[in-house]
């Protein structure tokens, strides 16, 4: 039986590979900060897996536990994972998203060499990049607080592959969401919000810049990706991304039309209001405090290399996921 240590298993993906590894026959074993160890993402599985109470920023903490387990494979998804709020806690950020995963290597390097690594990347390492869609191979300059903390986990597994043999690959994963995402990411956010002003507990939502664009996938098949990445002969870098760039007006749009709501799109600007196709009522407001210092739009990502070294695909499509999601919400609230 193989054995796999997860950091951050409480979140969305931890949980969504947790209970795929489960079902790989794995034993599954978690680190998690204490405040985490009961969300109900791993509520179902929390029989099956073992988890132990850690920081990856936390070095003495992450060498005793690769010491004691010596995983097969260990998957980081630790992280401070909202871009936005790098911006408020960019120290927080870097000794979580950038010390957390070196914590990790080295104690790999000293304790448990044959143990194999994967890291969440992100497209955020691109910042505002030149190609469309980003590849492998795309030039490579963050503009964020997380990004930049991200890129430097990312060229540290390189390092460390090139340097010391370990086995460690980066999935330089773009969004990816699910039914388990945080409420403060915009799609949970407009999937939450459409299911509360469905069943008239909201009047409308706020939302910041309607024209930033996403490749937005589903959280699921992303980390079978991450699962794939580890199965290989070498350790490698793989974007994981749909390709399909969409705005998060026309996420709006398909998350209301879910519910049964046509929107129609007036104004332009602060001043851009989605309203109700049949009501007039307005459910789509735009709200200047949740544009961000800088970012970037454009991200979109070449998922090739993944789909034709790792065979890696994807099961469920964008339109799909916000069905998923907008149909989810609505069983929660109504609870
Ligand atoms: P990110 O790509 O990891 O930062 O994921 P988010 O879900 O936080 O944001 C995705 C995009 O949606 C970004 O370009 C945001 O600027 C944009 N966006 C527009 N309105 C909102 C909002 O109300 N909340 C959030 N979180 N993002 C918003």
């Amino acid at each position: 039986m193989k054995k796999a240590l997860i950091t951050g298993i409480a979140g969305q993906d931890g949980s969504f590979l947790a209970e795929f590894l489960l079902s790989k026959n794995y034993e599954v074993i978690g680190l998690a900060k204490k405040e985490f160890t009961t969300s109900e993402n791993i509520e179902n599985i929390q029989d099956k897996i073992k988890i132990i109470n850690g920081d990856v920023a936390d070095f003495d903490s992450v060498l005793k536990t690769v010491k004691d387990i010596k995983p097969d494979e260990i998957y980081n998804l630790a992280a401070q994972s909202f871009v936005a709020d790098s911006w408020n806690n960019p120290s927080i950020t870097a000794q979580c998203n950038a010390l957390g995963p070196v914590n990790i290597l080295e104690s790999i390097k000293r304790e448990s060499p044959n143990t194999k690594f994967f890291q969440a990347s992100t497209c955020e390492i691109f910042g505002k990049p030149k190609d469309s869609p980003q590849t492998e191979e795309t030039a490579i300059h963050p503009i964020t607080p997380y990004g930049i903390a991200k890129l430097y986990a990312h060229l540290m597994v390189e390092t460390y592959r090139k340097n010391y043999g370990v086995f460690a690959s980066c999935g330089i994963l773009f969004n990816h969401e699910s039914e388990r995402r945080g409420k403060q990411f915009v799609t949970r956010k407009i999937s939450n919000s459409v299911a509360s002003i469905k069943l008239g507990l909201l009047d409308h939502i706020e939302l910041g810049n309607l024209n930033s664009q996403r490749d937005w996938g589903y959280a699921p098949d992303y980390v079978k990706g991450m699962y794939l990445m580890l199965q290989q002969e070498k350790s490698d870098d793989f974007i994981l991304a749909t390709g399909k760039p969409v705005k998060v007006r026309d996420f709006c749009n398909i998350a209301f039309l879910s519910a049964g709501i046509e929107l129609e799109w007036e104004g332009s600007g602060l001043e851009e209001k989605g309203i109700d196709k049949k009501t007039g009522k307005t459910l789509v407001k735009v709200n200047p405090k949740f544009f961000r210092p800088t970012e970037s739009n454009i991200y979109v990502g070449n998922p090739q290399k993944a789909e034709t070294q790792l065979n890696w695909k994807r099961e469920v499509s964008f339109e799909q996921m916000v069905e998923k999601m907008v149909q989810h919400d609505l069983e929660l609230l109504k609870k």
